[in-house]
């Protein structure tokens, strides 16, 4: 299998999804596991090819987050999830492109070169796990682990036609996740089968003294409990589907859909949510705030890359951070030290954390009468290279329905539910549902997959 994924990694090379491949290591341990395999003794995740974004770090090997800043840097210790990867004989075939630091959604701010989108390649994949999705959707590797701070891991997933599954925040510990916004943060799987979304979710899962925001509740075993028996009550947001940005026909397949649904006996209705547009501003301050804070801490001095020419401690910083960081990264540092600042802090970051609170609580409110909420997971299918990188908040907005989960901390998962729009492209359904109810989303989702069928 290894090697087969090799083949098709080095035909691949011109989406450009992996920053570095394992090759020998892979191999190597290919041919340990098979042995274990024969002796029966092999771990649960044997057979399983993982490609690991590059921000979520794996000992002794290179992370650099797709930024110039970090290039060359060695990891020192794996992430939790990535040692419970290997504690349980997974095999990890490379590192995946993506956005600068998780900063995009179209993987066209990586220092290393965008990623392009495997089924037509003049369009974006989608970001930030651009690399992540694309290795899944041309068979490079069996799943890859991505991280979700406002949709990197769904969105990706809905433009390439795959699943993306983020759980709820704590359910996975974020030791060895480089951050970006440390209240967003969360590792989630990809992958073509609900099976393996939900094997792998279990071997990454569970509390661990390394996080602190981890939670310590059990976790269910999710992949002997995807049946779902009985009726299900699920809601819709008319604000989503009336959307002005929403695409015709992605609205008109979600509407089919919810018929469909009602038609084999669930209760499926439509609520008002009338903060649909309040998300992404309120995402992007809270982000962009956390952001300035955690990239402080590359100053030349620590990590990585540093400016030969520097004088002293001041043109270090200065021209470490000029040079390694790129333009995005740049842009949100500022914002987000803007948003902070003595003057603005009320009006932007106090405000922006009431919204988040409201959004919280009212979502609370829907999931305390239905079980989980449906909308498209992106407005639109996979656009072209180019098209949204001029203007930045036509880029923001296409992470419109995304940010909900991450600004609430729910699970949700994007399925892909259609394979090809008039114009050829996936396009995925997004579902969300209460805390910890990570066995019931994928329970759906399995349904959802196989009713199509
Ligand atoms: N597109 C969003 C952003 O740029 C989401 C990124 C992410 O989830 N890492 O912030």
């Amino acid at each position: 299998m290894v090697k087969e994924y090799l083949t098709r990694i080095e035909k691949n090379k011109g989406l450009n999804a992996f920053l570095e491949v394992f090759e020998e290591e892979a191999l190597e341990r290919a041919s340990v596991i098979d042995k274990k395999i024969q002796a029966g003794d092999a771990g649960k995740l044997a057979g399983i090819v993982i490609g690991l974004k590059d921000n979520l770090c794996y000992k002794d090997h290179e992370i650099n987050c797709s930024s110039k800043i970090l290039e060359g840097f060695i990891s020192l210790y794996s992430a939790t999830a990535v040692e419970r990867l290997l504690e349980q004989d997974a095999i990890i075939i490379g590192r995946l492109n993506c956005d600068e630091f998780a900063m995009g959604s179209t993987n066209e701010n990586s220092a290393y070169g965008n990623v392009l989108h495997p089924m037509d390649n003049t369009k974006v994949p989608g970001g930030s796990s651009g690399g992540a999705a694309v290795a899944v959707k041309a068979e490079m590797c069996t799943a890859a682990l991505g991280t979700d701070t406002g949709g990197s891991v769904r969105q990706p997933a809905s433009l390439c036609g795959i699943i993306g599954f983020k759980p709820t925040y704590g359910r996975i510990s974020r030791y060895g996740l480089i951050a970006y916004a440390s209240s967003f943060d969360q590792i989630g799987v990809m992958s073509n089968s609900v099976d393996l979304v939900a094997q792998i979710l279990e071997v990454i899962s569970g509390s661990d003294e390394y996080d602190s925001t981890c939670s310590s509740k059990p976790v269910d075993d999710y992949a002997n409990n995807l049946e779902l028996a009985g009726k299900l009550k699920i809601a819709y947001f008319t604000d989503c589907i009336d959307h002005p940005s929403l695409d015709k026909e992605i609205k008109s397949l979600t509407e089919e859909l919810i018929a469909s649904l009602k038609k084999e006996g669930h209760t499926v209705e439509p609520v008002s949510f009338p903060y649909v547009d309040f998300m992404v501003p309120a995402y992007y301050v809270l982000t962009n705030a956390e952001a300035s804070s955690n990239l402080a801490r590359y100053d030349g001095v620590k990590f990585g890359y540093r400016n030969d020419d520097a004088e002293d401690l001041e043109s270090t910083y200065k021209k470490t951070r000029s040079e390694g960081f790129g333009t995005e990264v740049k842009r949100r540092i500022m914002l987000g030290t803007f948003v902070l600042s003595a003057g603005y802090y009320d009006a932007y970051y106090a405000k922006a954390q009431k919204v988040r609170r409201i959004i919280t609580d009212k979502t609370k409110e829907i999931l305390d009468q239905y079980e989980f909420i449906i909308t498209p997971t992106s407005p639109t299918t996979a656009f072209g290279i180019g098209e949204k990188t001029e203007n930045p908040i036509s880029m923001y907005l296409s992470d419109i329905f995304t940010v909900h989960g991450n600004l609430t901390g729910l699970p949700v998962v994007s399925l892909p539910l259609w394979n090809h729009s008039s114009d050829g492209l996936p396009i995925g359904l997004q579902v969300l549902g209460n805390k910890f109810s990570e066995s019931r989303v994928l329970a759906f989702s399995e349904y959802l997959l196989q009713r199509k069928n």
